[in-house]
């Protein structure tokens, strides 16, 4: 067979080393759920999960999709592997990825890595998460309060999930290998979430808001919370609100926690 070379643009670097695929599967949450793999490129992490379950997988390039239905004929056959040839992103345009609750298990195109996750948060359905993305963007989800990195991607992900980076992979374990380091991340949605009955985030528009106020907390990261909040809002009732939980005027974005910037925003909304 015609060896398959690896498209740039559609971000592909396969994964090669086998230690690191049981890994993952090891990783994976043990419950009923359906799972769903994004961009199953030359099918190595497939196989392996569909030891697991069965499965549906999304992935946009035609050749591989090629070459994907060759690979898994009887299992498509079987219905065990539904193959979408599709952007993955337009599907989550139009809904979810999934009718039911879902794992997601995927090695993402780093290009789109960021876009892909905020959409699963989004998505009601999706239960977990086990992703393999570029180690700088994954401290960026995990990371902790007070440290630099605790900017909006860690404080939307870590307010309606439990988010950690498992472990890194190193860029020989790729084909052909990635410039960067790779780490694996967990994002295991709270309870509350996915069945849809968590009052502050009940409707999308609620994540929306909170999403907002995060782009004004942050918008100079350097300079206190008051002086970014009150771009919008009167400063002495941004004080105010401090004050209330206990907290310095002075102090910067990162250095509030991901629960009081829930409650920040919930009096903020209630204006
Ligand atoms: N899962 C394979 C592995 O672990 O070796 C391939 C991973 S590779 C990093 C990313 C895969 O995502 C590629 O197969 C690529 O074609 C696919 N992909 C890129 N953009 C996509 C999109 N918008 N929708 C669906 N799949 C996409």
């Amino acid at each position: 067979m015609k060896k398959i070379e690896a498209k740039k643009r559609f971000g592909q670097n396969f994964l090669k080393d086998m230690s690191v695929l049981n890994k993952i599967i090891q990783s994976m949450p043990k419950n009923n759920f359906k799972l769903v793999e994004i961009g199953p490129g030359l099918g190595d992490l497939t196989q392996i999960l569909l030891r697991v379950k069965p499965l549906r997988a999304y992935e946009v390039d035609r050749d591989l999709c090629v070459h994907l239905r060759k690979k898994f004929r009887k299992e498509i056959e079987e219905e065990k592997l539904r193959l979408e040839q599709t952007d993955v992103l337009e599907c989550f345009d139009k809904g979810s990825l999934e009718n039911e609750p879902y794992d997601l298990v995927a090695n993402l195109p780093y290009y789109i890595a960021t876009k892909i996750i905020l959409e699963a948060l989004e998505d009601e359905n999706c239960n977990s998460m086990i992703v393999m993305l570029q180690k700088e963007v994954a401290l960026k989800f995990s990371a902790r309060v007070k440290t630099k990195e605790f900017t909006s991607l860690a404080i939307l992900s870590q307010s309606i999930a439990d988010v950690e980076l498992l472990f890194d992979v190193p860029s020989s374990s790729f084909e052909p290998a990635p410039k960067v380091t790779s780490s694996i991340l967990k994002i295991v949605k709270r309870r509350e979430f996915i069945l849809g009955d968590k009052p502050l985030f009940k409707t999308v528009k609620s994540f929306i808001g909170f999403k907002k106020y995060l782009k004004i907390s942050y918008s100079s990261p350097r300079k206190t919370w008051v002086k970014n909040i009150s771009s919008i809002y009167d400063r002495d009732f941004a004080k105010k609100l401090l004050d209330d939980i206990d907290i310095s005027a002075n102090t910067r974005p990162h250095e509030i926690s991901v629960a009081n910037h829930l409650n920040l925003y919930e009096k903020i909304s209630k204006r």
